[in-house]
């Protein structure tokens, strides 16, 4: 017998997204259409532990579609990580009769999803980060805009760069991700991407750069993931150093996280809220919805976070024990997969600087 849902609650947490309003927009909206009521809880888990929550009625998610941000606000609540926060998460679904949660954000907020759903608090995640860092996801909200982000900025870098005749080393975010900067690159023309998931050939980098400017070549782009830590900036002095070629250094940072979602981003959040609100209507917990071949899936939260643990090499003794053969041959296959798709990008972005 499915469980009858009077209320839900909705948050944003972690590090912020454009596109996380479309997708409490839709979350709301995709409710509040099936006859439950809705509250945004502000300030993330935070809000949970401190009861700060406003009613979401149709018109409360009015014109926020198109805003970057998020007006939920967002928070890293080191409390929801002790049993002592969360009772009193507990305690604030239980006053306010919220029968179950959509929470938006990185994996650190399914982790506090998790522990939500296992202490009766039927909770859903949604996948919004720039950096689109969730193994088990195409796709995460936020990564498009601020990939485009990159775009715009940097092509105004190349602008100065050509007038000038120099080379622009441009580090953008990503976490321990190389996706934005290794797709950025692509986009851009860049002559060179480092990225943590695949080796960067600093003296072959060099060399290109030497061999282009005496072909005539003006500009040059390198675009530098923050994964590589302590690298871009240096990376700037050795290529002036090296090649003779003037080279400036730009670090994008938080301006990538700003601003106003993209359609793609605005999509992808809308489809991603409803199916949520449908998940959690269905009775279904503990899941994060995420696309894969471009369709909209919902997976295990436990599922994701070990597939991710495998992909980054950090799995700990025993955690994969609750998985069947079949699902850790598929998790291996979706890392092999994921490795390829990196490694033939990589390659691209190389062969294409000439
Ligand atoms: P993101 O969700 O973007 O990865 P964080 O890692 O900062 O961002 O996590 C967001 C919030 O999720 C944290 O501030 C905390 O409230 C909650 N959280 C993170 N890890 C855990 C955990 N292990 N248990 C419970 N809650 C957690």
């Amino acid at each position: 017998m499915e469980k009858k849902f009077r209320k839900i609650g909705v948050l944003t947490s972690g590090g912020d997204a454009p596109g996380m309003n479309a997708a409490v927009r839709s979350v709301a909206r995709a409710a509040l259409a099936r006859g439950v009521e809705v509250v945004g809880i502000k300030g993330g888990y935070s809000g949970l532990i401190n009861d700060n929550m406003i009613e979401l009625k149709p018109r409360a998610v009015t014109g926020i579609i198109y805003q970057g941000g998020t007006f939920l606000y967002s928070d890293r609540c080191d409390e929801f990580k002790t049993e002592e926060g969360m009772q009193k998460a507990i305690a604030t679904c239980k006053k306010h009769g919220i029968d179950g949660i959509v929470a938006i954000g990185g994996d650190g907020t399914f982790r506090g999803a998790t522990d939500l759903s296992v202490r009766g608090i039927p909770t859903i995640g949604i996948p919004g980060t720039i950096d689109n860092d969730i193994t088990a996801t195409e796709n995460s909200i936020g990564f498009d805009t601020a990939m485009n982000t990159v775009l715009e900025m940097v092509d105004r870098l190349r602008d100065t760069c050509e007038s000038h005749a120099r080379c622009n080393v441009v580090e953008v975010m990503g976490r321990g991700a190389g996706d934005i900067a290794l797709n950025t690159a692509m986009a851009l023309g860049a002559v060179a991407c480092v990225i943590p998931e695949c080796p960067f050939d600093e003296a072959a980098c060099m060399e290109k750069i030497r061999t282009l400017r005496a072909d005539g070549k003006r500009s040059f782009l390198v675009i530098v993931s923050e994964g590589v830590e302590n690298f871009s900036e240096g990376l700037a002095k050795r290529i002036q150093a090296e090649t003779g070629v003037e080279t400036k250094f730009a670090r994008l940072a938080h301006v990538v996280r700003g601003g106003t979602p993209t359609l793609t981003d605005r999509v992808f959040a809308t489809k991603l809220g409803v199916a949520a609100v449908d998940q959690l209507l269905a009775g279904k917990s503990n899941l994060v919805m995420c696309q894969q071949n471009n369709k909209i899936v919902a997976v295990d939260i436990l599922y994701s976070q070990c597939l991710d643990r495998k992909y980054k090499g950090t799995l700990k003794e025993g955690m994969l024990e609750k998985f069947s053969a079949e699902e850790i041959a598929a998790m291996d296959a979706a890392i092999a997969e994921k490795k390829a798709e990196f490694a033939e990008l990589y390659a691209i972005v190389n062969d294409l600087a000439r």
